[in-house]
């Protein structure tokens, strides 16, 4: 791909992406969390299922990017406030949503990490002053992008002097209605063709069916992502913005059962050459 100055991969190693001492690049991260930063009772519970379940960062907006303007919007600071306080008490490091860039530096001050949404990945306005932030950014990829418009998105961040940047996956608009979106999975080995950029998946937009979160979140892992962004809701049902697809702290605590074994087994798997005659031996051991 041309113009991939900073991004391509170029034979070069893959990157680490540290966030408060939560790193990218090895093993999974699990972040989880609402999709919207509602009370102080829901973040505070929300935020103690997923530490207890074993995540590694809080996710929660502030900012909601919403199709009606009629629709919850966020609660804006005071919902950084919020994630503030639960991360004092669980101390998940977090990361949030930034719509407007003139929100950018205040935002940078509470979060971790800030997240560009799948709508605003070519907001070049938006992406270059996150690329001065200093924070590390996850970058969700445009429901209407291809994989070379999402990395020179990434690019743009990268040209700015930020090179903390992790790429999430979050589907795709087909012409399929019965999920939300269409997850391309491809996207995980294609991205670690082209990029030494850590890519993650965030299985919940993406299907927008809480039954399909789980199978998905271990494809994924299975496909060699580096990482979830998933929503919890302490009562899903009276969740102010995207019920339908919140895994209730219970379903999460199963999933993440299911997803550290396999996480585990996949990196025994790569740490392990394969022979011709498929008898593993352990790459470190120089299989003489
Ligand atoms: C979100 O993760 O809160 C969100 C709004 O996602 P997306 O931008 O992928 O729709
Ligand atoms: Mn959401």
């Amino acid at each position: 791909m041309k113009n991939l100055r900073l991004a391509a991969l170029n034979g070069g190693p893959r990157s680490r992406v540290d966030v408060s001492g939560v790193t990218f690049g090895e093993g999974v991260v699990v972040m989880a969390g609402p999709c919207s930063i509602e009370t102080e009772a829901q973040t505070i519970e929300t935020a103690l299922a997923v530490k207890a379940a074993g995540g590694d960062m809080l996710r929660g907006g502030a900012f909601k990017p919403r199709t009606s303007p009629y629709s919850f919007q966020g609660l804006g600071l005071g919902g950084l406030k919020l994630l503030a306080k639960a991360r004092a008490e669980t101390g998940l490091p977090i990361v949030t949503e930034v719509i407007d860039p003139r929100d950018v530096t205040w935002v940078a001050e509470f979060a971790d990490m800030l997240q560009i949404g799948t709508r605003n990945m070519q907001n070049f306005a938006l992406l270059k002053e996150v690329g001065r932030c200093g924070r590390p950014v996850l970058l969700k990829r445009g429901m209407y992008s291809t994989l070379e418009e999402w990395l020179n998105c990434a690019e743009y961040i990268l040209s700015e002097g930020n090179p903390d940047v992790v790429l999430c996956e979050r589907g795709i608009r087909t012409f399929e209605r019965y999920t939300r979106n269409t997850l391309d999975l491809s996207a995980v080995p294609a991205i670690k063709e082209l990029s030494h950029l850590p890519i993650v998946i965030d299985p919940t937009h993406s299907t927008g069916r809480v039954s399909l979160i789980a199978p998905m979140t271990l494809a994924a892992v299975a496909a060699g992502a580096d990482g979830l962004l998933i929503e919890v809701h302490n009562n899903p049902q009276k969740a102010l913005c995207d019920a339908d697809q919140a895994l209730t702290p219970r379903q999460f605590t199963r999933l993440m059962k299911q997803l550290r074994p396999l996480s585990k087994l996949m990196e025994d798997l790569t740490d392990h050459k394969v022979d011709q005659s498929g008898h593993g031996s352990k790459a470190q051991e120089g299989g003489s």
